[in-house]
């Protein structure tokens, strides 16, 4: 029989409050001085380390500082400045027209709704929830390869498709929690809750999670 609604939120209340206490000092990893760079940086992780990303960007914010430099950059100097972190042509092509929307329909600054957002390109939900709620105080899931997999172990979604994991995520998680929550799921699923090898015998979480869909 399916677990009932209540089952699930309140083994959803201990987990945000035992990893609260696991994981005090989450935060976003992604080093930024503003929603622009934030912009950008999230763009650039795209299938990379958070850690390969702060290597890149710290040249890279220096040579590109705004929504302009990073237009009138020639492509292929760009692409190079950016190459370590994979998918260099496509990122380097995003981030060029993501920055021209930025110039053209925003004055130059990163807007703070999702369908603005969205519309940006290279940026995806994931992205703009991350922009959302670590510069603009907005609530919201962030369902990364890392979010979605804890998740669904901790049986606090069945879903794979990371839009119906952020709505049902959403509803689970209150507003005020939501994004130091994601923080903390993506410390622990780096550090504990691999994709390759759960530690549960080291989890602080062991005693309320089902243990779904465990690796083999
Ligand atoms: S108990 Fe195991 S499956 Fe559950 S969160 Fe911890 S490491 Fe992951």
């Amino acid at each position: 029989m399916p677990e009932s609604k209540k089952a699930v939120g309140t083994r959803a209340k201990k987990i945000i409050r035992i990893l609260a206490e696991e994981h005090p000092e989450a935060d976003c990893a992604l080093d930024h001085r503003s929603p622009f760079q934030l912009l950008i940086s999230t763009i650039l992780s795209a299938q990379c380390t958070d850690a390969r990303v702060n290597q890149v960007t710290q040249s890279l914010f220096k040579k590109y500082p705004t929504p302009e430099a990073f237009v009138q950059a020639e492509s292929e100097d760009l692409e190079e400045a950016i190459r370590p972190t994979g998918f260099f042509r496509n990122k380097a092509k995003n981030i060029q027209a993501c920055c021209a929307s930025l110039i053209r329909d925003h004055g130059g600054r990163v807007p703070e709704t999702m369908e603005e957002l969205t519309a940006l390109a290279g940026v995806g939900r994931k992205t703009a929830n991350v922009i959302l709620g670590n510069c603009f105080g907005v609530p919201g899931i962030v369902v990364d390869t890392h979010f979605g997999r804890l998740s669904r172990r901790m049986g606090l979604t069945q879903e794979s498709d990371p839009v119906k994991v952020e709505r049902e995520l959403a509803d689970l998680i209150p507003p005020e929690e939501q994004v130091l929550f994601c923080h903390r799921m993506i410390l622990h699923g780096r550090q504990v809750c691999g994709s390759r090898k759960a530690q549960c015998e080291i989890c602080v979480v062991e005693m309320v999670c089902p243990k779904e869909e465990l690796p083999s």
